[in-house]
């Protein structure tokens, strides 16, 4: 038998140390990038593991048991993480999303909410602090998480239909426990809740009206996520797109609707509501409508590397700072420097970077560099 080769190159060390300036006038501070975009969100991905298998993000053919995820070693610790993350905040973040892999798949992973919990903006304000989860083991741990200074959660679920949603996570995982985390989170008043649905035509494109449905008069917010090209293992093709415009028009057929203003700017979902008052929906349109030019998003991955955009290539090697002993003046220059070049706009270029190389680019995994 041919012997197993796992297609994937390992973006994990395609990262460069960053620069530490010798002379920076303003280590700290809002920053601003090339094309005027502020320093807002950061989004950390705590495990580069998840117990979900969902074909557009994990599938399973590559990462199984052959599959090396990172030694506990490689991880930043919850000490490092928080430190970095109090940098951030000094230059203009004010919302951190803890993502992955599956983030509750992290031991203790209270404690670093705690920890983050704590950290203020330079006016004494706490952070928007969330997380995102596929909700497997929320309905156990939503209560501890809420103790340990957590806002809210973002629960992702593709399908009511229990057998699709088996098939969809490829692990057999049942609907019925998803919906008791949400149960869980809104009891202990983990909100407003939100639930992300990938959409694939051809897959799941049926379940958004039940979708719809099923959270319409809830406090809920349901939100549409087209199926993006991340990674390289997910075999995306703009076949199995469904462009938002197409989501809203199929629920206008039963349910009246009316764009309404977001809630800031560079909010990734575009905001609809029910005409008859039954509440709100979103749809995030990465593919069709690119909203780079109010991307004010960092992500900093399991291992430390921090990247600008979920489409990138290559990332920056925080931790080697951190390890190498560089002081908070130093790695804030490097952050400082690092985002004041960032001109990354890729959502924006897909179209003409494809037809360019003939081929996508080889981007990093989305369970890595974080959701
Ligand atoms: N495990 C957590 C979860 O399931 O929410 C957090 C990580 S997951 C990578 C974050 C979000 O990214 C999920 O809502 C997931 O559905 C979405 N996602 C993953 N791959 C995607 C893709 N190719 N296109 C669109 N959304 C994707």
């Amino acid at each position: 038998m041919a012997e197993k080769v796992i297609p994937l190159a390992d973006h994990r060390v395609r990262a460069s140390v960053p620069r530490v300036p010798d002379q920076w006038r303003s280590p700290d501070g809002p920053l601003s990038d090339r094309l005027g975009r502020p320093l807002r969100d950061l989004r950390i991905s705590v495990t580069d593991r998840c117990n979900f298998r969902c074909s557009y993000c994990m599938p399973k053919e590559v990462f199984d048991k052959h599959y090396q995820f990172l030694p506990h070693s490689a991880l930043l610790s919850f000490e490092e993480i928080t430190r970095l993350a109090r940098l951030f905040v000094a230059h203009g973040v004010r919302k951190i999303r803890l993502t992955g892999g599956e983030p509750l798949l992290r031991k203790d992973l209270e404690r670093l909410i705690e920890m983050l919990a704590a950290l203020r903006t330079p006016d004494g304000q706490p952070l928007d602090l969330t997380l995102t989860t596929n909700g497997s083991v929320l309905a156990r741990k939503a209560r501890a998480l809420k103790e340990a200074g957590l806002q809210r959660v973002t629960v992702s679920l593709d399908a009511l239909d229990d057998a699709l949603f088996r098939r969809m996570n490829d692990v057999d995982f049942p609907v019925a426990d998803v919906l008791a985390g949400l149960e869980a989170a809104q009891q202990v008043g983990l909100g407003p809740l939100k639930v992300n649905m990938v959409v694939k035509r051809g897959t799941n494109d049926h379940e958004i009206v039940p979708m719809a449905r099923h959270f319409r008069g809830t406090s809920i917010v349901l939100r549409f996520i087209e199926f993006m090209d991340v990674g390289a293992t997910n075999g995306w093709r703009m076949e199995e797109v469904l462009p938002s415009a197409e989501v809203i028009e199929r629920l206008s057929a039963h349910f009246p609707l009316e764009p309404i203003d977001p809630n800031y700017p560079g909010e990734t979902a575009e905001r609809w509501r029910y005409r008859d008052g039954g509440g709100e929906i979103g749809v995030i349109s990465s593919v069709t409508q690119a909203f780079c030019r109010d991307c004010n998003r960092a992500r900093l991955s399991t291992e430390g590397k921090l990247f600008l955009c979920l489409f990138a290539q290559q990332g920056h090697d925080l931790r080697a700072l951190l390890r190498a002993g560089c002081t908070d003046e130093q790695i804030a220059a490097a952050i400082g420097l690092i985002w004041q070049d960032r001109g990354d706009r890729y959502s924006e270029l897909r179209a003409a970077l494809q037809a360019d190389t003939g081929t996508a680019l080889r981007k990093v995994e989305m369970h890595y560099i974080g959701g």
